[in-house]
């Protein structure tokens, strides 16, 4: 298998560098071989490609930037998938594309279905929104996979500044009412490989829910941090309103992810993740 890639330097393109499984070549384009910004030769790319299947890992994703931003994430998060997805389509290449929590708008207790109307709150979800709805559109094969709370050893996330200030401080406030489900990079690679397979061997795909379990706030994540990097900074509970950012977070972000079971895959416990990111991080 063949795989064209978008994305280099982010936290999913990485693993899937890294993953690579036997028989599968990939081809990592960063963003000075495409640049998202630019749909069309996003697009020409794919046009004269020699892959089987085409993954989109590369996205706007800086949230609070793009409620200022919002007309320049959308041809990055909305409009170049669009063109990827048709350029596939006119192929007839499985095309791959991750998207968010964000889409939901994050009202109940109840994990989200992927048929559960969405509503999101802000503009990077509606971005991504867009980006999911052209891709529907293109009329191709492909996987929309929604995720949540990405991590790995790579890049900026919540893992790696949570090892940060908890080396600092004796103790941090950490948001306990937004729960979800932590999700390591390397398991979101895995089950890109598995799905583009499963494409090729005429799978429907569609849409996708993969979030690691068990869900859990924020804080509770940030202890279990601090528990398994040995850190002993006290990690206390505050609500959302006492943590105020530019962009509204949900504070539901749970993912019915029953339907992995199509691809043989399920949700994996984001706790064994977390260890090997530790692993590379902790010496
Ligand atoms: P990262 O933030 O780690 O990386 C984003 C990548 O996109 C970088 O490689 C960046 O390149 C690239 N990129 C951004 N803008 C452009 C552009 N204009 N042209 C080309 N490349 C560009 O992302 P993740 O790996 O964490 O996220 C992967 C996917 O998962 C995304 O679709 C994201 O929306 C989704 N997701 C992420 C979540 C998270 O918590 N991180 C949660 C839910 C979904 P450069 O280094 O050059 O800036």
């Amino acid at each position: 298998m063949k795989t064209l890639v978008f994305g280099q330097t982010g936290q999913v393109a990485r693993e899937l560098a890294r993953r690579l499984p036997l028989g599968v070549s990939a081809a990592f384009l960063g963003r000075d071989r495409a640049d998202l910004s630019d749909p069309a030769a996003c697009a020409a790319v794919i046009a004269a490609c020699d892959a089987d299947v085409v993954i989109n890992a590369a996205a706007w994703t800086a949230v609070d930037k793009a409620e200022v931003e919002e007309a320049a994430a959308l041809v990055v998060n909305g409009q170049a998938p669009g063109a990827m997805a048709r350029a596939c389509a006119v192929r007839g290449l499985p095309f791959l594309h991750i998207s968010t929590d964000y889409v939901f708008d994050g009202a109940g207790d109840q994990s989200f279905e992927v048929y559960h109307p969405v509503a999101p709150l802000g503009a990077y979800g509606r971005t991504k929104l867009a980006g999911e709805q052209a891709v529907q559109a293109a009329g191709g094969r492909f996987v929309i996979l929604r995720t949540s709370w990405v991590v790995s050893a790579h890049g900026a996330n919540f893992v790696k500044t949570m090892l940060r200030l908890g080396a600092e401080r004796g103790s941090l406030n950490v948001v306990a009412d937004q729960i979800g489900g932590p999700t390591p990079a390397a398991d979101i690679a895995d089950a890109l490989y598995g799905m583009a397979a499963g494409l090729l061997a005429g799978k429907p795909g569609g849409v996708q829910h993969f979030a690691g379990g068990p869900d859990c706030s924020w804080a509770d994540f940030a202890r279990e941090i601090m528990a398994r990097a040995g850190l002993t900074c006290v990690v206390q509970d505050i609500p959302s309103s006492a943590y105020p950012t530019p962009a509204k977070r949900p504070l539901n972000s749970r993912l019915d992810c029953s339907g992995l079971a199509e691809f043989g895959l399920k949700r994996p416990d984001w706790r064994s993740g977390l260890d090997k990111i530790l692993q590379e991080l902790v010496v």
